[in-house]
């Protein structure tokens, strides 16, 4: 696996798709100013990630972190050939990022009932017709723009317990006959086993096929790793995973809650499956990150111990990358 210094980056074999500057940030009480935020993103890029979600369009009042949502957006598409995405909830917030001028919106629909209510404050059922609502919205006024829907809480939930796999079959299907583009699996409460994350992305493709999506893994018990490896064993090619693991779980204090965007580049690489990241550029995203949320705690195992003696990446030009 010798990296010839003059090849350009191989075509990324997998889609790491950072989900930090969203998920990770409306997670911490502190709020990262905007001009640190831009700063960040653009790291972010510089390392390679070509599809990031940005911000959530929600009212500021309930989340102060995403305040500057379209702001963050605009300065996102300035950068060529990323894919800007945005968390929405419903219709209200669909109307704002497409709006700003998203390329990709992302809906959470629960798996759980009892976590639909306590997160959106709305059934599952209403949740897929705000599925209906937004893709058709998409339909009639922006048809390029991709409609993603992640299923939270698809591995168990932290107030039902166990969900039923028969369930998270049933929304999946309901979403994409809703009208959504993609429907992907999230183990909200780091609950998933490499098994069960096998047995679900199988039964997954068999349901929707090509629908199929991301796996969003949460590394709060220690198997982030693990569970993405079974997942692209099952077939799937879209990882979610947030820069040095920002966003803990509220549930277990301490504990990592997003898997580390830098480990499971290590971990895809070490293989042999190009991500299309720069590993140095990677670990160096995490100055702007630090700086903009000061005191902020930051996960990683690699970034700590740094990369293998002699470690080459596969195909990813060496000139200038830290590693
Ligand atoms: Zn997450």
């Amino acid at each position: 696996m010798t990296a010839n210094p003059h090849t350009l980056p191989a075509t990324p074999e997998v889609l790491i798709s950072e989900v930090g500057p969203r998920d990770g940030l409306q997670s911490v009480k502190a709020v990262m100013p905007t001009d640190h935020k831009l700063r960040w993103i653009t790291a972010l890029y510089e390392a390679g990630l070509r599809e990031i979600e940005v911000a959530s369009f929600v009212p500021a009042k309930l989340l102060p972190q995403m305040a500057d949502a379209a702001e963050v957006v605009r300065h996102a598409l300035t950068l060529p050939g990323l894919t800007v995405m945005a968390l929405v909830p419903n219709l209200r917030g669909a109307e704002a990022a497409l709006a700003a001028g998203v390329h990709k919106l992302t809906l959470p629909v629960s798996a759980s009932a009892a976590h639909s209510l306590a997160n959106v404050r709305k059934t599952r059922e209403e949740m897929i017709e705000e599925v209906r609502a937004v893709a058709a919205l998409r339909r009639d006024t922006a048809p390029q723009v991709m409609v993603e829907v992640g299923i939270s809480t698809a591995f168990g939930c932290t107030l039902q317990g166990e969900v039923a796999e028969d369930d998270v079959m049933r929304i999946a299907a309901q979403c994409i006959n809703a009208g959504a583009d993609e429907v992907g699996l999230s183990d909200t409460t780091g609950y998933a086993n490499p098994a069960q994350v096998k047995r679900l992305f199988r039964r997954l493709r068999v349901e929707i096929g090509a629908h199929a999506g991301a796996a969003h893994m949460h590394n709060t018990r220690g198997l982030g790793l693990a569970n993405c490896l079974a997942a692209y064993e099952e077939g799937v090619r879209t990882f979610d995973a947030s820069l040095g693991g920002l966003g803990g779980c509220p549930y277990a204090p301490g504990a990592s809650g997003n898997v580390v965007t830098e480990d499971l580049a290590f971990m895809f690489e070490a293989m042999g499956v190009a991500t299309g990241l720069d590993l140095g550029k990677l670990m160096a995203a995490r100055e702007p990150l630090r700086a903009g949320l000061p005191g902020e705690p930051i996960y990683g195992m690699t970034p700590e111990a740094g990369l293998p003696k002699g470690f080459m990446q596969k195909n990813v030009v060496q000139k200038g990358a830290h590693v």
